[in-house]
């Protein structure tokens, strides 16, 4: 019997070995603790959280096979792929596998040599395979998606409810469940279901502080989407809409532009849709535009944005679709579009199903127009939704970013209040602008509404600003709307008491899109950088470069281009430029197998970047030193050189510092970390300056731009070559502070190679 420590060392060197991660993120290795010890775990993580570590890492430690139910063939398909690109023996076993290759298959988990076998429920089911596992050594089961399990989700199967037979037949074997569905039924569902002994429940947080969450009214929704392409130029991404035929009409409007596009949706054949999925998957199309029935068990970490051209249902859905993007962890981008209209609609639609259902769907449906509709932080109603509390204001939505300003929005409010009632409260919200803004329409003219005495009484304001007031009185309660009565608008009491002047209403300023999407202060989003920076860094050019090259690689092999490395790990090569073994093993995301397979092709693609030529000689070299255990300890790690903690309160320091560096990473400025973790701003710029001076990358030109750096070097020139920090301070006129200087003086310093 193993002691207690070990199982975990060997879990860490194998995340190590074959993945090329340093450390396991918060949560995985208390999960995997708890797995090897052979006890059930539920596992709730959102989207992107990294599950699949949790038991896979697991399955290669642990003798015996590891059998994972799921529910997509996609899906299977591409866990199996990236499994084998690590190094790992893995194999899938569904109706799409013919039958001597299920008897090869078969034979590789007879023998011993599989460590992963993924099957579907129908499959794994079936008599003959119940009897076949019986001669296995099972060491655990893994039930992917198990939100399948409940009936009250939304992607409700079947066959899922007849799991519990593996407990049935196999008591002794621990059953681990993993789902990016968090709420409450779902999840006592998944314990009862399955049989669960005494389950672990692993709830993780549901935040994703990489996506920039934006909701834009629903106006010209097809304008806004060009033109969002326009600025995020070869970057993929998933459109959701509605309906099938929106989704053909609107991949036709963005192929006309000349990107690259595709559509998804219930109405093809599996083959079509199979086909699309897999250009997408493959990076040659750039563009998906679907209904919602694309999407999930897709693994494709390079999504940098998800649109919802429609309202979607309900938060969970909503949060699962925008999870798709960003799963990498780098910077991406989540907008909706919502217009009161597709309200209406959905309750239209929800209103017609199981007349059980229907008050919980309102339900739903309500807390994700609030949602749409908010003036506060939009990712602590989002996380309040799943029950977690976000103490700060998250700093990356359009709120954050760009707070709405407050005013007095009495008389406005006694226009549009004045007009409902004059109107006999029969008019839909937007006749009711129309009617403010003294339009001349069929539906104004035939009601007569030009008559009444309010009508144009606020034509200086455009419709989209009326619009958002009126939301906001919606929202305070002024009015509501009888649904029963053709979505007539009516006057509450409280708006009588405003009618009447008896209470003031503060209303939120409305905010015209284009500011509302600027980023941040000081915060190079990934997206605008690359469509908008003038000069192509150098660090960009061999972004791109390695970019083509996995693209080429990809082809050739006939696999999904993030199997073979991530984005963020390509984003790391050209920032870190490894040219021989010990650094591109450094690379997060670079394991043993993938290093042996690509290593030499991309240090070779560096070189070529303005790599120095006689390293070359020097990798081969290198090559003959090498050896395999070196790695399984990581070590000399250039970019995380931090000494070993002598102390606690160092280590505390290390780790706050580390939190600094991660949030940084994911493209938060300054002070969007300061508030998110309560800390002042000063104390934010001096983790960054203390990273920056152990040799952690940080993105300078955040900070500084190059013609600022030239300025500051010219002054330091002119100071003779190590000035006081003050005298260079005074001598530009107090035009930096001191942290910019700072990171001036050591980012020169490190131009030198000192
Ligand atoms: P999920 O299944 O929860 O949606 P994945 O398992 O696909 O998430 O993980 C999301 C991404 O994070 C993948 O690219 C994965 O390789 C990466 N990842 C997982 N664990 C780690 C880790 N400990 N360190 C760095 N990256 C990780
Ligand atoms: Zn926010």
């Amino acid at each position: 019997m193993l002691f207690a420590a070990e199982p975990l060392a060997s879990a860490r060197r194998v995340l190590k070995q074959y993945y090329g991660y340093d450390t396991f993120r918060p949560m995985q290795e208390d999960i995997i603790g708890h797995i090897m010890a052979g006890q059930d775990t539920v596992v709730l993580m959102p989207t992107g959280g990294g599950k699949s570590v949790c038991f896979q890492v697991p399955a290669v430690v642990q003798e015996g096979l590891c059998v994972v139910v799921s529910p997509l063939i996609a899906l299977m398909k591409d866990q199996v792929e990236a499994l084998k690109a690590n190094g790992i023996a893995a194999a899938y076993i569904n109706s799409s596998v013919g039958q001597s290759e299920q008897q090869a298959i078969t034979g590789e988990a007879l023998n011993g040599y599989l460590k992963l076998l993924y099957v579907s429920p129908e499959k794994l089911l079936s008599e003959g395979f119940l009897t076949f596992m019986k001669r296995l050594r099972i060491s655990m089961f893994a039930i992917d998606e198990a939100h399948c399990i409940s009936s009250w989700g939304h992607d409700f199967r079947p066959e899922y409810t007849q799991l519990r037979v593996l407990r049935e037949q196999f008591p002794r074997v621990p059953i681990i469940a993993l789902t990016a569905t968090a709420d409450r039924l779902t999840q006592r569902d998944i314990q009862t279901q399955l049989r669960l002994h005494e389950p672990r429940v692993f709830l993780s947080s549901f935040d994703r502080p990489n996506l920039n969450l934006i909701v834009r009214p629903g106006q010209d929704r097809v304008g806004g989407i060009l033109e969002f392409l326009e600025r995020h130029p070869g970057e993929a991404g998933i459109i959701y809409c509605l309906s099938r035929k929106q989704c053909e009409t609107l991949t036709q409007k963005i192929q006309a532009k000349g990107v690259k596009a595709g559509y998804y949706h219930a109405g093809m054949t599996p083959n079509q849709r199979g086909s699309v999925q897999e250009a997408f998957l493959k990076d040659d199309l750039q563009v998906i535009v679907a209904t919602i029935a694309f999407g999930m068990g897709i693994d494709k970490s390079n999504v940098r944005w998800v649109i919802h051209y429609n309202l979607p249902k309900n938060i969970e859905g909503y949060y699962q679709e925008i999870g798709r993007a960003g799963r990498d962890g780098s910077p991406a981008t989540a907008v909706l579009f919502y217009s009161f209209a597709d309200v209406m609609s959905l309750r239209d639609m929800l209103s017609k199903d199981d007349p059980k259902l229907t008050q919980l769907n309102l339900t739903k449906l309500e807390r994700m127009q609030q949602f749409a509709e908010a003036a506060s932080c939009r990712r602590k109603i989002l996380l309040n939704y799943f029950g977690e509390t976000l103490p700060q204001d998250c700093g990356n939505c359009d709120i954050c970013r760009n707070p709405p300003t407050t005013f007095d929005g009495t008389e406005l409010a006694q226009k549009a209040l004045s007009a409902v009632v004059r109107g006999r409260e029969r008019m839909s919200l937007t006749l009711l602008i129309d009617v403010l803004r003294g339009m001349r329409n069929q539906a104004v003219l035939s009601g007569g509404y030009d008559q009444i005495k309010t009508y144009g009484a606020g034509r200086d304001l455009p419709y989209l600003d009326w619009y958002s007031y009126i939301h906001q009185m919606l929202n305070d309660g002024l009015l509501y709307i009888a649904y029963e009565e053709g979505y007539a608008l009516k006057i509450t009491d409280l708006g009588r008491e405003v009618l009447q002047a008896q209470r003031p209403v503060p209303m939120k300023k409305f905010q015209p899109t284009e500011k509302a999407e600027k980023p941040a202060k000081g915060r190079k989003g990934a997206a605008a950088a690359a469509a908008k920076a003038a000069p192509v860094s150098r660090e960009a050019q061999l972004f791109e470069a390695l970019r083509a090259l996995r693209k080429r690689i990809a082809d050739e092999q006939g696999v999904p281009p993030y199997v073979i490395f991530t984005d963020s790990t390509l984003q790391e090569m050209a920032v870190e430029r490894p040219v021989n073994r010990t650094a591109m093993l450094a690379i997060s995301g670079v394991g043993m197998k993938k290093f042996e397979t690509y290593g030499e092709a991309f240090i070779r693609e560096v070189l070529t970047h303005g790599g120095n030529p006689a390293a070359l000689a020097e990798l081969d070299e290198d090559a003959e030193k090498f050896e395999p255990q070196e790695t399984k300890a990581p070590r000399n790690r250039r970019k995380k050189e931090a000494p070993e903690p002598a102390t606690q309160a160092s280590a505390d320091a290390n780790s706050t510092m580390e939190t600094t560096f991660q949030l940084h990473r994911m493209g938060l400025s300054v002070e969007a970390i300061a508030e998110r973790r309560g800390l002042a701003v000063g104390t934010i710029q001096t983790h960054l300056s203390t990273l920056y001076s152990r040799g952690y990358e940080l993105r300078i030109e955040d900070f500084l731009k190059p013609q600022e750096l030239a300025e500051i070097q010219t002054a330091q020139a002119q100071l003779g070559n190590s000035p006081m920090l003050r005298d260079l301070f005074d001598h530009l006129r107090e035009k930096y502070d001191y942290f910019r200087l700072r990171l001036a003086l050591m980012y020169f310093k490190k131009l030198r190679g000192e």
